[in-house]
């Protein structure tokens, strides 16, 4: 008998560490979205968790607004996303981290799922909300992805709001590149330009991307991603966020995605599109294709990061290999879940 309840235990056990860290599928959902991977719960405070809540509600009713008030999916991803973009607490927009140079460099891509256009910008430092940038590139220029200063001047020929680069100074995050750049001094920290498997987990546990997957009456899909990209990145470094079908990815026929985490493993395995082409071609669910590669493609390339999913039913889903990740979603009668860990 003693035997059998230890065995009966023992299974328990077995069973609960081997579960996947994500969110069950939630129907009715019209909007999700992610405020990147953010702190280890062993760094977390009341404080910030407070911060980040409150941040991920305010994103959630911004871009549920424009759907109650017949506007696109389009229009409430990229409304979500300015809100987290003109949040501190979150890695884009204002609360950008530092590049190892000591500025911030700012990433952003948009997708509509019906027409398959898209638009990105990258390496951006003076345009205050890049992903109404990205948009833009979508909507008013012939090409997809806009870098640098000819994407900053492009943004001001259409007439978006512009600002100093030191806007996006916090002192949060001033304070962890100061680390960072005293522990390379110390030579207690490996330089900035090792290959991401090499890149310290110090580093690697500051993700803080924000994205957002939404659908509209219409039933069109839309995903979008903004961010500053990995703290220490090398000045020019670009992660999966600005690259359409590795960070962000739509598709009328399957789903809308938007990821983060370590932008060099999503770009490689195509994370965005991946989880897509699983749904579409291989009529797997949503649930089953993010699983399949961010638990299992990306978990066993050691690339950590996670995606969140909403597939042409409105069913919402999220698959993570970290320990956590900044996420809320919306459904259509106006029910908010936001979460950072498990719960
Ligand atoms: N994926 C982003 C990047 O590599 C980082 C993040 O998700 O926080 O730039």
């Amino acid at each position: 008998m003693l035997r059998r309840v230890l065995l009966i235990g023992m299974l328990m056990l077995t069973t609960t560490s081997c579960s996947s860290a994500s969110d069950d599928v939630t129907p009715h959902v019209v909007l999700g979205i992610h405020g990147g991977i953010g702190e280890d719960k062993k760094d977390m405070t009341p404080e910030l968790e407070a911060k980040v809540r409150a941040g991920l509600n305010a994103a959630l009713k911004a871009g549920k607004a424009k759907l109650d008030a017949g506007g696109s999916s389009l229009d409430a991803v990229e409304s979500a996303i300015r809100s987290m973009e003109d949040d501190p607490v979150f890695n884009a927009g204002k609360g950008a981290v530092f590049t190892h140079e000591g500025r911030n460099e700012l990433d952003a891509s948009i997708m509509d799922g019906k027409t398959k256009k898209a638009g990105s910008v990258a390496s951006v430092m003076i345009i205050k909300n890049p992903i109404t940038a990205a948009r833009a590139v979508m909507e008013k220029s012939k090409h997809v992805m806009l870098i640098g200063r000819g994407a900053e001047i492009f943004a001001t020929k259409q007439d978006l709001e512009i600002v100093d680069p030191s806007y996006f100074w916090t002192e949060h995050q001033w304070k962890r590149i100061q680390e960072i750049w005293k522990r390379e001094a110390d030579g207690k920290q490996a330089k900035a330009d090792l290959p991401a498997e090499q890149v310290p987990q110090i580093d690697a546990s500051r993700f803080g991307t924000v994205g957002a997957v939404a659908i509209d009456k219409s039933g069109n899909l839309a995903a979008g991603t903004s961010t500053g990209g990995m703290t220490n990145k090398m000045q020019g470094r670009l992660g999966d966020s600005p690259i359409i079908g590795a960070g962000t990815y739509a598709d009328n026929d399957a789903a809308a995605i938007s990821c983060t985490g370590h932008g060099e493993f999503f770009i490689r395995y195509a994370v965005s599109h991946d989880i897509v082409a699983q749904i579409k071609y291989k009529k797997v669910s949503a649930k089953d294709a993010a699983e399949d590669v961010i638990n299992k493609q990306l978990k066993d390339a050691g690339g950590e990061g996670a995606a969140i999913v909403l597939d042409k039913s409105g069913q919402f889903t999220t698959a993570r290999n970290t320990e956590g990740m900044y996420r809320g979603w919306i459904s259509s009668d106006g029910t908010i879940q936001v979460r950072i860990y498990d719960k």
